[in-house]
């Protein structure tokens, strides 16, 4: 197997890290060598109201690891001044001790994200394999993550709502309020078990990507070792499965035999929840024109992943840190134009009904200077309707194609579930109790020389992490064990 110490396109998943106390002479230096102004994309009062009357979805952000790892909360301002200079910090601050809570600087928070006039967030249930490498310890780190997107929506209630559809979507946005969505980043975290699988359904992730860097024991991802030649049987099953709940099927991180085994297995729509075009950055993780097709034939939307080493040829599959470093240096930052020419490619290709936008904030670098945060995606729009975009066609990028896709899926789950019914009589569905003692919730910020997503993993350094709070379940996790109704629907409601 490769070893994983680099997550090829995913930037790491770091936080953005700044501590002016350390080191002086270094940041003085960085400051000058960077010290160009942020780009700011001037928005047209006629794309302000466009933006403001679509409903916006991203499709994938990791703010959620720096919420459970470092005691981040959405309310605080994780807000870099330098703007433009974000990665450098977050590189920087592999050399400084790991700030914590509000020192952390983040590409979302709810400021932000008010500002950037989005309506719903699909968040990222991640196990990084490299720290948690049992099947229970991934699974563990998920309902931790579950645990705590689910707090971060009590906390700020009168802003976010947990949504489940895309009915709810549609109503979180009426209410003046942000949809918080999950989605499961990794199919190992299921511990190769369709209970698992239920029960993540039941807790309300809503997606799962089949595999994140690492192959896993029945998927194949793009950025490891192709153990399985695609899916394996058990895989298929997966799919099956998911198709069976209405959890949308992810194929970013699948290799492309992964990606064509999808296809022939699903009933429902595909989706690539932050992935952009290989015609235009040849990387693997990337989707090629035959992949976009089947995706629109699936009835499902390619998300673009809006990082430099996915839409920027000139840092693609660039993620030696200090090439990365020299490239942002340099007068190469990307630009927004790179970005709505993935989504134009993938317009032309594959055709409007199957664009949508797949930030990655939070878990990606290099972004592009006008839409470098979650309050970027206003220059999105402004951008789309100067290239000549129409107004309908803008609505369905920002965010009615993924939501078309997200009500197919639950038909097709709906209807699978009648079938199944109507054959069986009545179903009562199990899934198994929680290993209790896997939902300790350790707060840990990874400490210095440990960066997150390279080298050495952070519970791996002796000595070397700090944690900065414990908590303590507020709640007992609702044990799935529900009767289905006489429709098929789940009769229990994830409250
Ligand atoms: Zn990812």
């Amino acid at each position: 197997m490769r070893p994983m110490n680099a997550d090829p396109l995913g930037g790491g998943k770091g936080p953005f890290v700044f501590n002016a106390s350390r080191n002086r002479l270094l940041l003085s230096f960085l400051l000058a060598c960077t010290a160009l102004a942020a780009a700011e994309k001037s928005i047209s009062p006629q794309a302000r109201q466009l933006h403001q009357d679509s409903i916006v979805i991203d499709g994938h952000n990791d703010v959620t690891t720096w919420i459970v790892d470092c005691g981040f909360d959405l309310g605080m301002d994780g807000a870099d001044p330098r703007k433009k200079n974000a990665e450098l910090w977050w590189i920087l601050g592999r050399f400084l001790p790991t700030p914590a809570g509000d020192e952390l600087r983040t590409h979302t928070d709810l400021r932000r994200m008010i500002a950037g006039g989005l309506d719903a967030q699909f968040l990222s249930i991640f196990s990084d394999p490299r720290r948690f490498s049992g099947a229970e310890e991934a699974k563990g780190r998920a309902l931790d993550m579950i645990e705590a997107v689910r707090r971060q929506v009590e906390l700020h209630a009168d802003r976010l709502e947990l949504a489940l559809g895309p009915d709810e979507i549609r109503e979180a946005s009426a209410r003046g309020r942000i949809a918080i969505l999950m989605g499961l980043e990794g199919g190992h975290a299921i511990a190769n078990d369709l209970a698992t699988l239920d029960l993540f359904y039941d807790l309300g992730v809503r997606y799962m990507t089949l595999t994140w860097s690492n192959t896993n024991d029945w998927a194949d991802s793009s950025t490891d070792e192709q153990r399985h030649g695609g899916l394996t049987q058990f895989g298929r099953e997966v799919i099956r499965e998911m198709n069976r709940l209405g959890m949308i099927v992810d194929v970013s991180h699948a290799s492309d035999d992964t990606f064509w085994d999808v296809v022939a297995t699903t009933g429902a729509p595909i989706i690539a929840s932050h992935s952009s075009a290989r015609a235009l950055v040849d990387v693997p993780r990337n989707m090629s024109d035959e992949m976009l097709r089947a995706v629109a034939a699936s009835g499902g939307v390619v998300m673009v992943n809006f990082g430099g080493a996915f839409i920027d040829p000139r840092k693609a599959g660039t993620w030696n840190m200090l090439w990365d470093a020299l490239l942002h240096l340099g007068p190469s930052s990307t630009p927004l134009s790179a970005l709505l020419d993935h989504i134009d490619h993938v317009v032309h290709v594959a055709g409007v009904d199957s664009v949508g936008l797949g930030s990655d904030f939070d878990g990606t670098l290099f972004l592009p200077d006008e839409a470098r945060d979650v309050a970027g995606f206003p220059a999105i729009t402004a951008g789309l309707l100067e290239r000549g975009h129409s107004a309908e066609d803008i609505r369905k990028i920002l965010g009615e194609n993924l939501l078309r896709a997200f009500g197919e899926t639950e038909a097709v789950a709906a209807h699978l579930r009648m079938a199944s019914t109507a054959q069986q009589g009545s179903l009562y569905v199990l899934s198994p109790d929680v290993s209790r003692g896997s939902l300790r919730a350790h707060l840990r910020c990874p400490g210095r020389g440990s960066p997150h997503g390279r080298g050495t993993p952070p519970d791996q350094g002796p000595g070397e992490q700090s944690t900065v709070g414990t908590l303590t379940r507020p709640a007992e996790l609702p044990i799935s064990g529900q009767r289905l109704d006489e429709t098929g629907q789940s009769a229990m409601k994830f409250p």
